[in-house]
This record gives C-alpha cells, structure tokens and sequence, in this order.
C-alpha cells in the first residue's frame, strides 16, 4: 500500500494530541457557549424555554444527554433565519446543502466563524500530509456547496496553490493537472474513477500527471472502491467526512495511517446513537452520528441527527492524536432499501462489484415493482478490456456478480452488463440509486 510511515505532520500538535481530561474540560465549556448562543436564535427558544435550558443547566458533558436531538426537518422549519443567532449584519458568508434528500438547508457564518472552518480544514489538510509545497486543484462545485469554497480558505490559510476549476470539464481538468503539476486533487470518489477512465481515453496514462494524493468525499464510498482509485491512478486517497450543517468538509478525515478518521473533537461533540431507541450505542457498535457544533457563533446546532451511520474506532491511532476516530460511513439511515422486506445498503452491493476483477467505473442499482414484488437490478460497466472478451466470458461474470451478491445480502438481482462509459457520470454526488417503486 504505502511505504513506511516517517513523519507524522500537525498543524496544532498541542491540541491535536490533547488529553481527554483537556478535551473534555474544552467541550464542556464550547456547549455551554453553544446553549447561551443556542437561547438567542427563535428556533432554540421555543425548544429550549419550555425545557429549562440554561447554560447553568451544563454541569457535565453528561448533561448533552439530556438535550432534544436537532434534525434536517427542525432545519426546514427554521428556514430562513430562524436559527440565526447574531444579528444579520455580522454575517458574511451562508452556504447550503446540496440538497441530495429534499429541499436545502442553509448556514450562516461570521467573519470569526469562516476563520475557524478555513483553520479547521487546514488542520484536516496537514493530517492527511498536504503542504504548502502541494498543488490542489479542487474538482468540487463551487458555489453554495461547502465542498468548493470552505477546502479552497483551508488550503489556502494551509498555503497550497490553489487552482478553483470547480467540477466537471474532464479533458480540461487532465489538461490543468499536466500543465500546472497538480499534486493533490479533492473530487468525489465516483469522479476519480472516471478521471482514471479519462486519462487512459486520452492516451496518456498515469506517469504524465504529478499526483500524489486525492482528498475524497461527499459520498459514501467502499474500501473496495478506495482500493480501487489508488491502484489505478498510483496515489493516496484520504476519506473526509463533512457536510454543509457542520461547516463543509473540514469536520474528520484520515491522518496518513489511512485507518479511520479522526473528528476534531475540541470543534465538534461526537456521539453515535441507536436511531429507534436514540439511546447511545455502546463504544464500538454501528449507529447513527450525532454532531454538535462548537465553533460557530451565527448559527447553533446542537446534537445534530445526521443520518450517517458509522462506529467509533476504540483504539489508540499510531499518529498520536487524541481526537477519536469514525469508522468509513456504510451509508444514510435514508439510504437503507427495503426490498422485499429485506434492508440493503447501497455500499453492500458497492463491496461486491469491486473486488471483481473486469468491474469498470460506474454502476447503477435500479428498484422496481414485478407485480406486488419488488425486483433489484443491478447495471454496472465493465472494463473495455473485459467487454471485448466472447459472450461466454461476459456471462459468466453477470453470473458470478449476481451470485456473489445474492450470497451477501440474500436477494437476487439481475445483472445487466454496460459498455465503458454508457452510464451517466455525475458532477457532484453520485447517484447510485434509482428507486423507481411508486409511492406506498
Ligand atoms: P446533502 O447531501 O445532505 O444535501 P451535503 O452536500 O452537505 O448535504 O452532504 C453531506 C452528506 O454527504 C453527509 O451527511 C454524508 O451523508 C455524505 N458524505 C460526505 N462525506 C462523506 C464521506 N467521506 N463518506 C460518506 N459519506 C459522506
Ligand atoms: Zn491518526
């Protein structure tokens, strides 16, 4: 995979690798701050008043616990301002989600905020070992999606060189990467595929390009498909972890050890719970993520819901930071299936289409009704090398795909082989799901 580990970088040494009892002390006093600022916005107060919630009620970080959870829908309801906790004029920046499950939902930063997420992802930058040295050309959508902006103040306080393309133009990202030596690139993990799938169209393979490392995220993505990116295009892929609620992607990523990622914890106050019984699960298990912000004074959020699934990692990391790290994200509590009464997760079927050799870039896993039966098709692109192998051959893949996927989440797809390329690519999120089941 990679050489051996000699260096291990920091931005913050002293507070990266803080002891709990500091982290702890660091917390308390930021959900404290966060209540007070919490009882200046309408939404929080019409919350929080009928409860008794002070900043005084915060004894212990125990008390959280005793705080209502904060979902995406009390974010719709609140919109546009109703969670604002300064007055307008001292906000200088909103950014949105994109909007991936319903309508967006907006933030609001002050000048001191926007400080604190450019600090913030550059501190993310430095642990997965981009210097000042780097160049990065930044291949997420610019505009009101965190990905865009909120990296480019991080790499920028960080002093990379930045080059703002933005997404999409594929020939035109290749060419900027030759041209300009880009280094380090942050893109989807769908996208780095199909760069892959472009560069060798375009006849020139790896060695022509500088790269070393990919900043990956904004969709959930396998270790298969993480395996997958390094392997073709010769780098490191660094998973991160963030969304618009929390500031963009600044929030977790993977320090060079690549085995978790580390949640900035003297930032944000991590808890995962059991999304029925909203009980914690005990350290370890897989559950619901559960964040509350600690550095942002114009908008509050305090035990956000985010329907990502994952797991605390318990142990110690090698690179000495205290800050826990969280398990790569199997997927949203909304991105669950039912099919025929049985859960999948898209990231199941991601699994298994990577570790078979032939697989190309792209898939799509199509639900629809057979009658009262619901019926999962699974079409996935092939390599050109494989795709130009006899019928015999291509059918004994769709054979193997579908048995090896039925063995591991018990339903039995159908399996439609694609030529390289005929499945639509997507500039932001990928979609890989299209559940065309009509409405119970
Ligand atoms: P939305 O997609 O909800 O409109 P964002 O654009 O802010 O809003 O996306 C945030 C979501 O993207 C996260 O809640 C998570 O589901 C997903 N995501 C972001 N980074 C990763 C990652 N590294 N792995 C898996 N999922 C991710
Ligand atoms: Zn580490």
């Amino acid at each position: 995979m990679h050489g051996e580990i000699t260096e291990i970088p920091f931005l913050d040494r002293k507070t990266e690798t803080a002891p709990r009892e500091e982290l702890t002390r660091i917390q308390l006093a930021g959900l404290r701050e966060q209540v007070a600022s919490a009882l200046r916005t309408d939404f929080y107060r019409k919350k929080y008043g009928p409860l008794g919630i002070t900043p005084d009620s915060i004894r212990t970080l125990d008390d959280l616990r005793r705080l209502p959870f904060t979902t995406k829908n009390d974010l719709r309801e609140a919109y546009p301002f109703g969670l604002l906790a300064v007055p307008k004029s001292d906000v200088v920046r909103m950014h949105a989600s994109s909007g991936t499950t319903g309508s967006p939902t907006v933030i609001y930063l002050t000048q001191k905020d926007l400080d604190a997420a450019a600090d913030t992802m550059a501190r993310s930058l430095v642990a997965a070992g981009c210097t000042r040295d780097d160049v990065l050309q930044n291949m997420m959508t610019y505009g009101l999606f965190t990905g865009g902006l909120v990296l480019h103040y991080g790499a920028e306080r960080l002093g990379m060189m930045v080059i703002p393309i933005s997404s999409g133009n594929t020939i035109r990202q290749l060419k900027f990467m030759r041209d300009f030596g880009t280094t380090v690139v942050h893109a989807t993990p769908s996208y780095l595929l199909h760069l892959h799938a472009a560069m060798l169209e375009s006849g020139e393979g790896r060695s022509a390009y500088r790269l070393r490392k990919a900043i990956a995220g904004a969709e959930p993505h396998s270790e298969e498909l993480r395996r997958k990116i390094e392997d073709t295009l010769g780098i490191e892929v660094y998973n991160n972890y963030g969304m618009s609620e929390m500031n963009g992607p600044g929030p977790a990523i993977e320090c060079v050890f690549r085995q978790g990622m580390h949640i900035w914890e003297d930032r944000y106050i991590p808890e995962i719970i059991d999304p029925d019984t909203l009980e914690p699960v005990p350290e370890g298990e897989t559950g619901e993520l559960v964040l509350t912000i600690l550095c942002r004074s114009a908008m509050p959020l305090i035990r956000y819901r985010t329907r990502d699934l994952t797991r605390f990692l318990p142990e110690p990391c090698p690179c000495g930071r205290t800050h826990r790290r969280i398990a790569r994200l199997t997927g949203r509590t909304d991105d669950m299936l039912i099919i025929n009464g049985v859960n999948v997760f898209p990231s199941q079927i991601e699994e298994v289409l990577l570790r078979m050799k032939g697989v190309g870039a792209n898939y799509l896993i199509v639900v629809d009704k057979n009658g009262s039966l619901d019926k999962l098709t699974v079409q996935v692109e092939i390599t050109a090398e494989a795709f130009a192998d006899d019928s015999r051959a291509i059918n004994a893949l769709r054979e193997r795909l579908r048995s090896e996927i039925s063995a591991l989440i018990t339903i039995s797809p159908a399996v439609e082989i694609k030529e390289p390329g005929s499945l639509p690519v997507s500039e932001g999120k990928a979609k890989r799901v299209e559940d065309r089941r009509p409405p119970e």
